[in-house]
């Protein structure tokens, strides 16, 4: 939003009321070094145009159309999954294994997942790993083992896709199709997942800002998809106490500044299944629709993401502190 001045407004006294009205702003100079506007940035709190206009020494107000009105549109509206809904009050939990290492061990995650309440059933099929000598995926049978898990135990699945030319299959199994940090600005992936015309999960990128986020969302919208719900999993920060940097302040700004629907995945923000389910209590306090988790049989045994899987009995007791009432 841009605050155009007349040349004898008190800049300081403005500057003042602006701040108590809680925006950031930045004067604007003209060649003789006269304040003549004020800039007020990017993702400051809403404050309606005519309180602004209002103002003593406030010539007019211009504001900025939204570089992202299909993500905007939908601000407060809940988002829906054959099984699970995501909206301002919701406790979700979408859990499952890292990567899906047999048949039968889906079925028996699927089981715990339901029994604790969980509506929705994550796993990888297609892994992105760092080394290209690493455990990737069982690829497109371990979609049909998760498909047929989750419709056995009445969950939805949530599975990435890493490549346009897997979007068909993968979406052919999925109820949302996840597209993984390492992919948040791979254009022609954005692309292709949303002709799929059906729900998104979107990874925040591990480097990205909010607005680089947003405009990812945006391309999806564009593309076709269906709806987008924004996942918080750890930034990079300076600090390797923890795998990465749990940005809370952006789910409190993604959900209370532009009225989405957030998840956080604590899992990978963290890396540690000792801090998991505080983080995931802390997500939902701060606004978050529903938590993502990684969960196994036998944690130690976990071929991928083993340090931050928890068991069946840890994600009872999440569920537990969330408050969401397990199923008899
Ligand atoms: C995942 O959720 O399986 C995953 C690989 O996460 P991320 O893209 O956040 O690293
Ligand atoms: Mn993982």
């Amino acid at each position: 939003m841009l605050i155009n001045l007349n040349p004898s407004a008190d800049v300081t006294a403005l500057k003042k009321t602006l701040a108590g009205l809680g925006l950031w702003v930045k004067p604007l100079l003209n060649t003789d070094g006269v304040v003549q506007a004020i800039l007020v940035k990017n993702h400051s709190p809403k404050i309606d145009r005519s309180i602004l206009s209002a103002l003593p020494g406030v010539i007019s107000v211009f504001e900025q159309a939204s570089p992202h009105p299909e993500v905007d549109r939908w601000r407060a509206r809940p988002m829906h999954l054959p099984k699970t809904t995501f909206s301002q009050s919701s406790t979700v939990i979408i859990a499952g294994p890292c990567s899906v290492e047999s048949a039968n061990a889906i079925d028996e995650i699927a089981s715990a997942v339901a029994a604790a309440g969980g509506s929705a059933l994550r796993g990888g099929a297609f892994k992105p790993r760092t080394s290209p000598y690493a455990f990737s995926g069982f690829g497109h049978e371990a979609l049909k083992w998760m498909r047929h898990a989750a419709d056995t135990n009445g969950l939805d699945v949530v599975t990435e896709v890493m490549s346009e030319l897997e979007v068909e299959h993968v979406a052919d199994a999925a109820d949302m199709l996840q597209i993984g940090s390492r992919n948040m600005q791979n254009f022609a992936l954005l692309h292709r997942a949303g002709e799929a015309k059906m729900p998104v999960m979107l990874k925040r990128g591990r480097a990205a800002t909010v607005e680089e986020w947003l405009m990812a969302g945006e391309h999806l919208y564009a593309a076709g998809a269906s709806s987008v719900i924004f996942c918080e999993r750890g930034i990079r920060g300076f600090d390797d106490s923890t795998r990465n940097l749990l940005d809370l302040s952006a789910v409190a700004l993604l959900r209370h500044h532009y009225g989405l629907n957030v998840v956080v995945d604590p899992s990978h923000a963290c890396g540690r299944r000792d801090l998991i389910i505080p983080l995931a209590t802390a997500a939902m306090a701060a606004g978050a629709s529903g938590v993502m988790v990684e969960i196994h049989p036998n944690p130690a045994e976990a071929l991928s993401d083993a340090p931050q899987a928890l068991s069946f009995k840890d994600l009872e007791r999440m569920a537990v502190e969330l408050k969401l009432e397990p199923k008899s």
